[in-house]
This record gives structure tokens, C-alpha cells and sequence, in this order.
């Protein structure tokens, strides 16, 4: 077989949606997995609306997502002359006509159509089998001669074998009498261009493919495998909307979700294999085939984002990790981290991703290397330092100085200080927690005594009791 290629064909209209991701994550999988390509088509034939901003946000949204893409990005306006060369070749093949209709007309044709109680007016250009020797000296526009019987077949790997009536398809325009080709047109010549041999989209594109076969059969083109694939849903089943929360790539990044679960995440989103939940993207590349895409809509579940992620942080490796963390802090325009915080961070980095679900809840834990002293507790913390507590800590912390610096060691040591005063280690660990960190929310007392070390504790302590 010939070598696969898929590719992503975004328009840069707004922000990046996170279906649009899941639609590039679905066939960079695919293409990777069988040693084929990936391309990434900006379509930005709609000058009003495509801005650089847009194009930036896609090109942000992959990076972050790991879907590096071969070669250049395409531009689809850059190819405009090449549609318009199409929309004329397939003139001189007589598969497409010249249409000399005003907008005026067409809008009579259908007002007439529709007073005559047909639900459904399909526009019939006069044009279409009219006498070239009758063409008028007048802009025009290039329509496909569609079929007007029979039936167009879209064999689809997800949606099975969905069938159109050709005489609910016009002869749609491919080429305005201004020139601009049409989205369908810009499509199918960009995707022969390239040498797409599979195009997987959401199945909102379904009937666009019924239209876009008759392109393809007019050129005489080998027509993609097609695999239209369910729209992401709500939680509640509804349509995704801002309503349910982010649908922006870079919100979840803002949003500190880690880019691998967020990979894991959107792959089981509409795809299953076995009872495979939790994969890195090695093993969903070992995975991952276009049948094991589901025919419903799948349906966003943030709780089941968060402990994905949290999966992904806690075996996440530990210089990729920083790495990420810092892309989160910038995305959500928090402060960059100082030399002294990056460090501290990956000293304690084995201890505060345990049970992290994103990287704001990461970045709580670690507050204790975040910050330095003294350490301004907040309300919740403040309320385990009462004068029994202190006077507990003002009596420990000296003796701090003849314990040796290992786990172990620290908890013998803090057993037999909560034995004498006959409280549980609990009554001990939250002022600890509040000297040491100024939180309630961290990780264990000897974790942060181990990663800030014997001098430091023993001071941060000291500025508590005073
Ligand atoms: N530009 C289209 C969109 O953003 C995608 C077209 C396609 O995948 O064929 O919905």
C-alpha cells in the first residue's frame, strides 16, 4: 500500500477548538502508527475572518500537544491560482459549466420554487446545458455538473456506507465569478495536492464529502479513505460549548493540565481499546487504528481528564516535567520561576507530584520551595498555631539539631515528641505544616524537611516560636 497521509486543515478563525485537537490527534496517531505523514493545511480562504492571531494559536495548540506535523504549513489562499487552474480544467473536460446567473435570479428561482411549495429548491442553472455560442460577455462563475439521478456513497470507516440522493445536491459553484474558488473546490484540490489518502474530520463535514466525491470524480482523482468522526459532547450530552467549561487547546494549558494526559485523554475520547485506560503515547501509538473509533458522540468528562492527568504527572519524567511547568506558568501568565525555585522545584518534584491532578495543584504543593522566608501562612494554616502547638514546636526545634538528617531518623524522632505530649501525629504535622510551608496542602512534613534540609527547618521553624 501506498504510504498514508493525513492531515489537519484548520481554519484560523477564532481560537483552537479542542475538538479540532482531537480531530489532528486522531490522524497524527494514525500516520505515525503506520510510518506515514502528517501535514498541517492552514484554511484561511475566508480573508474577512482568518487572522495570524488564529494561525498562531494552532500552531501553539500542536506544539503543546505534541503533534509536529511534516514539512511547512501549508497556506490554502497561497494555492488559489492552482484552484482556479482546476475549476477550468474541469471546464474543458465538460464536467464543470460556465453559470452567467445573477444572485438576483438565483434568489427569484428559489422564492418561485418555495411558493410552489417544494421544501427543498436545488438550484437549475439555464446555464447548464446552454449553447456556448449564447454565453454573454459577463463574469461567470464555474459550476459542477452534478449528477441529477442516482446516488452518491460515502464508504466511511466510522459512519459505515451513507448514501445521498443526487437530486438534493446542486451543481454547486467550485470558482466565484470573482475568481475565489470555493471552500469545497480549495479542499479536494489541496488535499489531491498533497496526497492525502485518508482525510478523518468530524462527521459535521459528512455531507461535504458527498459533494466533494463528484470534484474528485470530475478530475478523474483517486477519492480518500473517509473517516468522519463523532463531535465531542458535554457532559450533560449537549453540543461542547464555552457553557461546559474550556473548549480553547490553550485553556487546558492555561488550566495546568499536562500535555501527555491531555494527549491520553482526548485518544480515548471517541476511540476505545480493549480496557486500555491510562497509555503513553508510545503504547497508543502501538494501539491505535481507525476501527476502534465509536459511532456516538463522546462525551467530555472533566473528572475523568483530572485523573488522567493526574496519572501523567505522577509518571511523568522529572526534566520533561519542569519543562511543562514551565510552559503552564507562562500560558497562564503566572510569574516565570526564579533560578532558586527551579531548583527547589526539581528537588522536590518526586514528592509533590504523587497526587497532583494539574500543575496549579502541583504548584500549591510545592509552594514550600516556591517561597522563602519568612513564610506568610495563609487563614487556614494560621489556625494550627495555637499557643499549645507553639509551645510543642519552641520546644522541638532545638533539639532538631541532634537529629540525623534521614527519614527514618525524623520519624522516630517526631513519634516520640507527639508520645510525650500524648497527641496523635496529626495534632503535630499541621503546625509543622504551617511553620514549614505556611499551608495546609503539602507534601509530607519529612518530605519538606528532607528536600529544604536540616538549617533551613530548623529556621523556618524558629521564626514561628519566635
Ligand atoms: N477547515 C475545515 C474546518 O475547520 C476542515 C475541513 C476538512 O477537514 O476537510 O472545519
Amino acid at each position: 500500500m501506498a504510504q498514508i497521509v493525513t492531515r489537519i486543515a484548520p481554519s484560523p478563525t477564532g481560537y483552537m477548538h479542542v475538538g479540532t485537537a482531537r480531530t489532528a490527534l486522531f490522524n497524527w496517531l494514525f500516520a505515525r502508527a503506520n510510518g506515514g505523514k502528517f501535514l498541517l493545511r492552514i484554511e484561511d480562504t475566508d480573508r474577512e475572518r482568518s487572522t495570524p492571531e488564529a494561525t498562531e494559536a494552532i500552531l501553539q495548540g500542536m506544539t503543546w500537544l505534541g503533534l509536529d506535523w511534516d514539512g511547512e504549513a501549508v497556506s490554502q489562499f497561497a494555492q488559489k491560482d492552482r484552484h482556479a487552474e482546476v475549476a477550468h480544467e474541469m471546464l474543458a473536460r465538460g464536467t464543470a459549466y460556465k453559470c452567467f446567473s445573477t444572485q438576483e435570479e438565483i434568489a427569484t428561482y428559489r422564492a418561485e420554487q418555495e411558493a410552489a411549495g417544494a421544501s427543498y429548491a436545488v438550484f437549475q442553472s439555464p446555464w447548464r446545458d446552454a449553447d456556448p455560442a449564447t454565453h454573454p460577455d459577463q463574469p461567470f462563475a464555474i459550476r459542477m455538473m452534478a449528477p441529477r439521478t442516482g446516488e452518491t456513497v460515502i464508504d466511511d470507516v466510522v459512519q459505515g456506507k451513507v448514501t445521498f440522493r443526487n437530486d438534493q445536491l446542486d451543481d454547486m459553484i467550485v470558482l466565484r465569478s470573482d475568481g475565489t474558488p470555493t471552500y469545497m473546490l480549495a479542499v479536494v484540490v489541496d488535499d489531491h495536492d498533497m496526497g492525502v489518502t485518508h482525510v478523518i474530520r468530524g462527521d459535521d463535514h459528512l455531507s461535504n464529502a458527498a459533494r466533494q466525491t463528484m470534484v474528485y470524480e470530475a478530475m478523474g482523482w483517486d477519492i480518500p479513505v473517509w473517516a468522519h468522526i463523532p463531535l465531542i459532547h458535554g457532559p450533560d450530552g449537549k453540543k461542547l460549548s464555552k457553557r461546559h467549561g474550556a473548549t480553547a487547546v490553550g485553556d487546558y494549558q492555561a488550566q495546568g493540565y499536562p500535555s501527555a494526559g491531555m494527549r491520553n485523554y482526548l485518544t480515548r475520547l471517541g476511540w476505545a481499546h480493549a480496557d486500555a485506560e491510562l497509555f503513553t503515547t508510545q503504547q497508543a501509538l502501538e494501539m491505535f487504528s481507525l476501527e476502534g473509533i465509536g459511532r456516538s458522540p463522546a462525551r467530555l468528562d472533566f473528572k475523568k481528564l483530572e485523573s488522567t492527568c493526574g496519572w501523567h504527572i505522577a509518571h511523568g519524567e522529572d526534566a520533561a516535567l519542569l519543562h511543562e511547568i514551565e510552559g503552564y506558568l507562562a500560558a497562564a501568565g503566572l510569574p516565570a520561576l526564579r533560578d532558586d525555585q527551579r531548583a527547589g522545584l526539581a528537588k522536590a518534584l518526586y514528592c509533590v507530584k504523587e497526587r497532583a491532578k494539574t500543575f496549579v495543584e502541583l504548584i500549591e504543593k510545592a509552594h514550600f520551595v516556591l517561597t522563602s522566608r519568612p513564610i506568610v501562612a495563609d487563614e487556614a494554616a494560621l489556625k494550627h498555631l495555637d499557643p499549645v502547638s507553639r509551645g510543642i514546636l519552641n520546644e522541638l526545634t532545638p533539639r532538631l539539631q541532634n537529629v540525623s538528617w534521614t527519614k527514618d531518623a525524623l520519624e522516630a524522632f517526631l513519634t516520640e515528641v507527639c508520645a510525650t505530649h500524648g497527641i496523635g501525629f496529626g495534632k503535630l504535622a499541621a503546625p509543622l505544616r504551617t511553620a514549614l510551608a505556611g499551608k495546609t496542602a503539602t507534601p509530607s512534613v519529612y518530605d519538606m524537611m528532607l528536600v529544604i534540609g536540616q538549617d533551613e527547618t530548623i529556621a523556618r521553624l524558629s521564626d514561628v516560636v519566635g
